[in-house]
């Protein structure tokens, strides 16, 4: 067991640091701002390998893991460009595609994910199901060779600016995790308002009886449930290394405010109501950094279980140590922590939809008192 990145992990977050660097927060929110999309970095990103770090070399990727993946969404994040559709599109559907597709299916998908150049969103969460996945109701059925899906998805990242959307559906035998192009017949969708400033759109998907070719669903039909679970995993770990590479963000920011700022003798910095709240960040986002990394190398061991606890740790860990970041940050810049030249406030709804978002800290609980602590469930 080793605690030191590799060699190559390294380099790899310091050339992806620097890419962030020539983008940095200035151009994310005014892209944000203006209701564009962040399409020069997406592009430079693919070009570059990182978007494809993790998808199998046979099919121009990088060969490497999720722990590589979750770098690139980390470091991106903590240069002022958390980038949503990563924790998608790269982590969840390239995955799922190239653990459990078929040969067909990842040489139709996976080279366009290994440059960037495709884009797929992902879509689980219902209107009357939520956090309850139980209580899906989007459904596929045969019709001869082609598969019928109808039903409806909220609050579904990017859909706008995508290719395709995995949509967990649901047929007679469990889950199934369908690929549906977003030009196909019978899908609509409509965006949903939201006091969130990021590129990335949300929105209700509607799917009127689209039919789909037999190839539509990924892999086996019997293997949806491990492939939903497969993926919910990864969602996860880059769920929370955007967290805390924002989290980073925010804290330095603070920390450099702190440093500099002098109403006193001394600069704010100096006093342990400030310094302590910081050094205690620090050592939540550090904390939490060490857990997505385990979740990380355990997922590509393929240690599943053992990673979905982890992974389930790390995004509450992160979504804590975020949440707790940008508050005190705000807090040490006084006045200037709400004005739009320090970039704080504009972090504000990221930071608390990592609690919400993949999974909210409330099921993460649920899942450690269930699972972990053999706890009785209540619900
Ligand atoms: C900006 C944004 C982007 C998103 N992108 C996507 C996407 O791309 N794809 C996708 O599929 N989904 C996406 N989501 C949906 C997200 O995953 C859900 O919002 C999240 O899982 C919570 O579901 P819900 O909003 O229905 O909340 P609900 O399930 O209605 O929960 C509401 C509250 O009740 C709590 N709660 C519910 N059940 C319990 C319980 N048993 N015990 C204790 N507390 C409970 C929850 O923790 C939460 O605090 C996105 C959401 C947002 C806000």
């Amino acid at each position: 067991m080793s605690f030191v990145e590799s060699e190559e992990r390294i380099a790899l977050r310091k050339a992806v640091s620097e890419l962030g660097a020539k983008y940095g927060t200035e151009y994310f929110v005014a892209k944000a701002r203006s209701g564009e999309k962040t399409t020069e970095l997406w592009e430079e990103a693919g070009k570059l390998g990182y978007l494809g770090v993790a998808v199998p070399e046979e099919y121009g990727g990088g060969g490497g893991g999720i722990g590589d993946l979750a770098a690139v969404c980390e470091e991106l994040a903590a240069a002022g460009c958390p980038l949503l559709l990563m924790v998608v599109s790269p982590a969840i559907c390239a995955t799922v595609i190239a653990r459990f597709g078929t040969s067909e299916q990842k040489s139709k998908w996976l080279p366009g994910f290994a440059d960037g150049t495709l884009k797929m969103a992902f879509a689980i969460t219902e209107p009357d199901a939520g956090s309850n996945a139980h209580q899906l109701k989007t459904h596929v059925r045969r019709v001869g060779d082609d598969w019928i899906l109808k039903g409806t998805k909220t609050f579904i990242s990017g859909i706008d600016e995508v290719d395709a959307v995995l949509v967990v559906a649901i047929q007679k035998t469990g889950p199934v995790l369908v690929v549906v192009p977003t030009n196909a017949e019978g899908f609509t969708w409509h965006q949903i308002e939201m006091d969130l400033l990021a590129p990335e759109k949300q929105f209700t998907l509607f799917f009127d009886d689209v039919r789909l070719p037999d190839d539509a669903v990924v892999g086996s039909p019997d293997q949806g449930l491990l492939q939903v679970f497969a993926g919910l995993n990864p969602e996860r770990i880059m769920g929370a290394s955007m967290a805390t590479g924002s989290a980073r963000l925010a804290i330095s920011k603070a920390v450099t405010y702190a440093q500099q700022r002098q109403v006193w003798d001394n600069p704010i910095g100096s006093h342990q109501g400030l310094a302590h709240p910081l050094a205690k960040i620090h050592i939540e986002i550090e904390l939490a950094r060490l857990m997505t990394q385990k979740a990380a190398a355990l997922y590509d061991a393929g240690r599943d279980k053992d990673a979905g606890e982890a992974a389930n740790m790390a995004k509450y860990a992160a979504g804590e140590a975020i949440a707790a970041a940008v508050d005190q940050a705000i807090q040490t810049h006084g006045g200037n922590g709400l004005t739009s030249e320090f970039g704080l406030a504009s972090m504000l709804g990221m930071s608390r939809l990592s609690r919400i978002a993949p999974v909210s800290r409330e099921m993460v609980l649920n899942f450690v008192a269930q699972n972990s602590l053999k706890l009785p469930r209540s619900y």
